[in-house]
């Protein structure tokens, strides 16, 4: 069946056909907490990056249907290199993650003294392959703190995650200068609107956002953490949610007794937004888009993800 056919059908119907196509291709669903609300509802597992490439390890059906951005489904396909790793629309990728690329890495580690190369899992399976070990904004900080303190660290490319990380260790870090064109743009006015239409609400925000930002917050955490902290803080019924659009929908589905409010209107990731439901369908039926990364780009890429894991653990 073509895509435009799959267009035309409700989304009960696809949520029929996936279904089905799920089982004959043996498939499962990872999907990023930025989707959509329907996509998220297809998620045999959802989460952020590192709680999805820990997922993708453990994989055992032939095929990961991976419903986020391209650097997601490259590390599932590093992580898990015997399974059929598909991302539904190939335009789907990280402007973040062009923001450095091997050749600039590769002088950037001349300039300095031999510093270690630490990298946000938000780069190319290339870019991971010119670095020594991987992070998110899950676990920047315990992975930091794991490096020897008598070595320059350069963080790539996140320059705010990387400044919010110096500041949590005492490190110093040199900072690539790429930024996510979502958080970047949220504001120290945005918060002190959200703490008037909202006085007796908690501002958690995500560390992609400007130190300043995070700075007037009242806590930083990755998007798993954010999950987390609304389960932890039963008491606090008002939150202020400064991070992508897709998981304050997520977190007001789950829990509708709370105000859930985003720190900003249209905090939306275009590239994540590329994925539909019907598209989800057409790549199972079509396997489409097919992840692939050359055996040498792969070897070295995958040898800074498993150092993270090796340091944040394996769940
Ligand atoms: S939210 Fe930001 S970092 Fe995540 S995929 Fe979109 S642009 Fe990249």
């Amino acid at each position: 069946m073509t895509l435009e056919k799959y267009q035309r059908l409700s989304d009960d119907e696809l949520y029929k056909k996936i279904s089905r196509l799920k089982e004959e291709r043996d498939a499962v669903f990872l999907v990023h907490n930025y989707q959509v609300l329907p996509v998220q509802r297809l998620a045999d597992f959802i989460g952020d990056s590192l709680a999805l490439a820990q997922a993708a390890v453990k994989v055992q059906v032939g095929t990961i249907v991976f419903c986020g951005v391209h650097f997601m489904a490259e590390s599932a396909k590093l992580l898990n290199p015997g399974k059929q790793v598909l991302l539904p629309d190939r335009g789907a990728g990280c402007p973040m993650a062009d923001m450095v690329t091997p050749e600039a890495l590769r002088q950037a580690r001349k300039r300095y003294n031999n510093p270690i190369v630490v990298t946000y899992v938000n780069s190319s399976a290339a870019v991971k392959a010119e670095s020594d070990i991987c992070c998110t904004s899950s676990n920047a900080v315990e992975i930091i703190n794991s490096l020897p303190s008598d070595r320059e660290i350069l963080f790539v490319p996140d320059k705010n995650l990387g400044s919010y990380v110096a500041k949590m260790t005492g490190r110093k870090l040199i900072l690539w200068p790429g930024y996510c064109y979502v958080h970047n743009r949220f504001t120290v006015q945005d918060i002190i609107n959200a703490r008037e239409e909202h006085p007796g609400a908690t501002v958690i925000v995500h560390p992609e956002c400007p130190p300043e930002v995070i700075e007037r917050a009242d806590m930083a955490a990755s998007t798993s953490g954010m999950v987390q902290a609304l389960k932890e803080h039963a008491e606090i019924s008002e939150w202020v949610i400064g991070t992508e659009d897709g998981l304050v929908e997520q977190l007001s589905a789950a829990n509708p007794q709370k105000g859930i409010y985003p720190l900003a209107v249209n905090a939306v990731c275009r590239n994540m937004k590329m994925i539909t439901l019907a598209k989800a369908a057409w790549a199972l039926e079509n396997q489409k888009y097919e992840i692939t990364v050359p055996d040498q780009v792969a070897t070295k890429a995958r040898l800074a993800l498993e150092r993270m894991l090796e340091v944040s653990g394996r769940k």
